[in-house]
């Protein structure tokens, strides 16, 4: 195939397209207002693993609910604002939390989270970056003796999947995180999970072998698209023009697309994160979620990475600290944290559609628009095999995977 296309938006998802499209022999301009990997990609977990495919909205949602509705949890808080501008993606991303839905939808995120650490290994080995992959498991742990329940939501879909989870006592957990304090009572480790020591230098790697490759990458704020029958028009300082045009936005993706005449069911969850020194001599091994705290840790080349829960706030709005000062306590009570690091704490926002499915596909109302965007929890590791969908769409091939589950129609109205 042949021919040029552009790619806007440089996060995890829209490079993973850009190098998929490329090395199907695109001419491909990609475009972001900041460097490749400022934004949602930068500020994540880090966590690359074939387990992340329940959604969040899952039918256990409900039980959970009341204690939501509080709204002091770490785990989930919301913005009223947020509740009466977004209220019918509230509704439906409820309405998805039964059991048909979470079937679907962990059925077919599955299909990405399998194909995921593949699809990065090959990025990694032409970018000369697999030093910044740790195959160490994925330890989750319970301050109580919950533990691991084969028969729960996660692990009747891990024995279905065959993600293999290993029951842990509290001497096992110790063994494996010797800094850990002795507060966890029973875990597990999921075996296959592996880590990234900095997502954000991960992707501008990746984009910086793009253009060693011969991609072109454009810093340029896209004010608005428009479409004049044959080509894109992109307003920025300097205009762009594009024959054929991939969004791959993030949570931005519904603004870029609404002056094209589109109404994009998209919402975000927002999170935060803090780096901590680890106290003289200790040393964390492998991303840890503290379940009861609320929170999850990972080692990181700049420190130990505190992650924080989902913030159900308007994506611009200011920054509200809360959760994240609720679980520094609590991480201090797990592990022998020191001082903050000098870099600030940093906000994203996840990009989610009501049924926790991402868009991978074409444009319901124009030819040559091409949609990547709502990747959630997991778009740091199902960036690049989503990039190979589309690009194998967009190139005639037959996608590794089913497309529909993935249909713009279920959430892009023209
Ligand atoms: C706290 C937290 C922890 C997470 N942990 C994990 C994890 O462990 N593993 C995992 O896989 N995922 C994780 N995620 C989710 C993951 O980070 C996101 O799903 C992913 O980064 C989304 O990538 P993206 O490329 O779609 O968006 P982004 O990375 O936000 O990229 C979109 C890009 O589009 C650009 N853009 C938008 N509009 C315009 C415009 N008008 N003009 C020019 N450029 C524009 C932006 O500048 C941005 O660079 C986590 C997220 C958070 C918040």
């Amino acid at each position: 195939m042949s021919g040029s296309i552009t790619v806007l938006g440089a996060g995890s998802v829209g490079v993973g397209t850009a190098i998929h499209l490329q090395q199907r022999g695109w001419q491909v301009t990609l475009i972001d207002r900041s460097k490749p990997a400022s934004h949602t990609s930068f500020g994540n977990a880090g966590v690359i693993n074939n387990s992340s495919f329940v959604p969040l909205n899952n039918q256990g949602l409900w039980r959970s609910l009341p204690r939501y509705l509080k709204n002091r949890s770490p785990e989930v808080r919301y913005q009223w604002a947020r509740i009466i501008r977004e209220w019918p993606w509230f509704l439906h991303f409820l309405k998805h939390a039964n059991a048909r839905s979470t079937e679907a939808s962990a059925s077919a995120l599955n299909e990405l989270c399998t194909r995921a650490l593949d699809e990065h290994r090959a990025f990694m080995q032409r970018s000369g970056n697999m030093h910044r992959l740790s195959e160490c498991g994925w330890l989750k742990v319970y301050r109580g003796d919950k533990g691991y329940n084969p028969k729960g939501i996660d692990g009747s879909f891990y024995e279905r999947f065959g993600v293999p989870a290993q029951a842990l006592t509290a001497h096992e957990i110790s063994d494996l995180e010797p800094d850990l304090k002795p507060i966890f009572k029973s875990g597990y480790l999921l075996n296959a999970s592996t880590q990234i020591n900095n997502p954000g230098e991960l992707i501008k790697e990746y984009a910086a072998q793009f253009e060693a490759d011969g991609g072109t990458l454009v810093q340029a704020d896209i004010a608005a698209v428009s479409y004049d029958g044959q080509r894109f028009h992109l307003q920025a300082d300097t205009p762009l023009q594009a024959e054929r045009l991939v969004v791959a936005a993030g949570p931005w993706s519904a603004d870029v697309l609404k002056p094209l005449g589109y109404k994009v069911m998209l919402g975000v969850e927002r999170g935060y994160h803090q780096h901590f020194h680890p106290q003289a001599g200790t040393r964390l091994n492998r991303t840890l979620h503290d379940v009861d705290g609320g929170y999850i840790m990972a080692p990181m080349q700049a420190g130990i990475r505190l992650t924080t829960g989902v913030e159900l706030a308007l994506r611009d709005s200011p920054d509200n600290h809360a959760q994240l000062n609720q679980v520094i306590p609590r991480a201090k009570e797990a592990f022998p944290l020191a001082e903050p690091t000098d870099d600030p704490i940093w906000r994203g926002a996840r990009p989610t559609l009501p049924d926790s499915r991402p868009i991978i596909g074409a444009a319901p109302a124009h030819e040559n628009l091409w949609l990547n965007f709502g990747h959630q929890h997991i778009g740091l590791m199902t960036g690049p095999i989503s990039g190979k969908l589309l690009a194998q769409q967009i190139s005639g091939e037959t996608p590794d995977t089913d497309l529909e589950p993935f249909r713009a129609s279920r959430w892009v109205k023209h």
